[in-house]
């Protein structure tokens, strides 16, 4: 039995959707349809049960400092799943805000820490005198990208034998003033300060709809043999 819908959960797309950001899930679902396929999106928001088991790709975009506040609140519950699905893999993409999430902290303006989901050793702390604002144009192992930013919090990874930039800078910021390097790859998770939406590059966009494919033959031959 072939299945031809690609499911995808968006996390707290209501509120975590920044210049944007939903932009990338509207790519994925273009160059998936060019593909023949389907796209189911399921906004995973407040309060709401979910399963990353069931899902091809999961994607959390970037929010302001008061929905990352909200949004940090309802994320625990969700943290055993995440873990398991990054860790097995599976694909997801981070951006900006949800990016910061998925590290052990955010340390805002208002000197408040906003715990994160601690499934990626990296922290991030708000520098008021150095707004990272503008367009960005860094090297990935799939090609060039050119995508804006618009950010306060400076990203550190705090394990760099786990963690390895995206990307490393031509233009623009990344990660912090210092390092050079742009988001982070982990597996088949991509973390990134990229907006535009970053998947307008669609070299990137393809490589993620590779692994999407990839996820999404895995989930279902075992959904089949555990009928
Ligand atoms: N509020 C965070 C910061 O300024 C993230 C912003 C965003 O997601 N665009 O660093």
């Amino acid at each position: 039995m072939t299945d031809n819908t690609i499911k995808i959960a968006y996390l707290y797309e209501d509120l975590m959707n920044t210049y944007g950001d939903s932009g990338d899930v509207k790519v994925v679902s273009y160059l998936l349809a060019k593909q023949g396929y389907k796209t189911q999106v399921d906004n995973i928001s407040l309060d709401e049960e979910f399963d990353a088991n069931d899902y091809d790709f999961i994607f959390f975009g970037g929010g302001q400092d008061f929905e990352q506040t909200v949004v940090a609140k309802d994320l625990p519950r969700h943290k055993d799943t995440l873990e398991e699905y990054v860790n097995s893999g599976n694909p997801m993409l981070c951006i900006c805000g949800g990016y910061q999430l998925m590290g052990d902290y955010y340390k805002t303006n208002s000197g408040v820490t906003i715990k994160g989901l601690g499934i990626l050793p990296l922290h991030t702390v708000f520098k008021a005198d150095k707004r990272m604002i503008g367009d960005t144009r860094y090297m990935t192992e799939w090609g060039e990208v050119k995508a804006f930013e618009n950010h306060s919090g400076q990203t550190y990874f705090d394990n760099t034998d786990k963690l390895h930039p995206f990307g490393t800078m031509i233009e623009g910021y990344g990660n912090n003033p210092q390092d050079k390097v742009e988001g982070l790859r982990y597996k088949n998770l991509i973390g990134s300060y990229s907006h535009g939406p970053l998947l307008k590059n669609v070299n990137v966009g393809n490589a993620i709809v590779k692994m999407i494919l990839q996820r999404h033959k895995e989930r279902t031959n075992n959904e089949v043999q555990s009928v």
